[in-house]
């Protein structure tokens, strides 16, 4: 590392542990317990060293959006202890390096795209954590199954080797007042209830990834268990 590296490791280190305290305090707000909201830290853009510096300040999930980014970015910090989430739009002729790649998938938006991915694993003999991404504001630009498709699709999926779906993921549309979201991520806490109440085998409905670096806060207080941050951790994106 050279200095400007190092410099930018502790701003990374600094915004982290303020990260920490806003879920902290998000959650106590709303009554609920600050250990279940989890972070993932997400690194498009970021190059590896920096991921690095995120990590050693104690982040260890990390979510990546684009499959080719990736792939040397997790061959770089290979043995560095953390999980990697992909959080991009999966097209299903990729599913083969995200199987290889990822230990979880937080938008599988197609029975299509499910079927491949559980196809793959059996092949590279691997397990992956998965999450639906319901597209709470039925935004035309946004990727994921329309809140009425989500309880089938989570019902086939449950049914497939190598899957485990947990939970639900949701990118509401964008609210200059992060409290103006809080109906979409409590639209998709309720959805996640309603499959829940199913009782399908090999099926979770235990965590809720939502909210980003403008409107954490909001998420966490209508139940998010896992959000996202990239903004807000290593500063705005090219
Ligand atoms: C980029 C991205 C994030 C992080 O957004 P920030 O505003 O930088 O915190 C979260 N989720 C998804 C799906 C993203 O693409």
């Amino acid at each position: 590392m050279d200095a400007s590296e190092r410099k930018d490791a502790e701003r990374i280190a600094e915004n982290v542990a303020s990260v920490r305290e806003r879920m902290e305090r998000a959650a106590i707000a709303s009554g609920r317990d600050p250990s279940s909201v989890r972070l993932v830290a997400v690194t498009k853009t970021v190059p590896a060293p920096l991921v690095a510096a995120a990590v050693a300040a104690g982040v260890t999930m990390v979510g990546e959006n684009y499959i080719q980014e990736a792939k040397a970015k997790i061959e770089a910090l290979s043995g560095l202890p953390v999980s990697w989430h992909f959080i991009g739009h999966l097209q299903t002729n990729k599913a083969r390096f995200a199987a290889r790649l990822f230990d979880a998938v937080h938008t599988l938006d197609s029975f299509r795209l499910a079927l491949e991915l559980s196809k793959r694993l059996e092949a590279e003999n691997r397990d992956m954590t998965v999450l639906i991404e319901v597209n709470t504001g039925g935004e035309a630009t946004k990727s994921g199954v329309a809140p009425e498709a989500a309880a089938d699709l989570a019902a086939a999926v449950a049914a497939l080797p190598r899957l485990h779906l947990s939970g639900l993921m949701t990118m509401p549309p964008f609210c200059e007042n992060p409290e103006d979201a809080r109906p979409h991520f409590a639209c998709l806490r309720r959805l996640a209830e309603k499959i829940a109440a199913r009782r399908i085998e090999n099926l979770r409905m235990d965590e809720l990834s939502m909210g980003m670096s403008h409107d954490f806060e909001a998420a966490i207080k209508e139940g998010a268990t896992l959000i996202r941050v990239g903004t807000d951790i290593f500063g705005s994106r090219a």
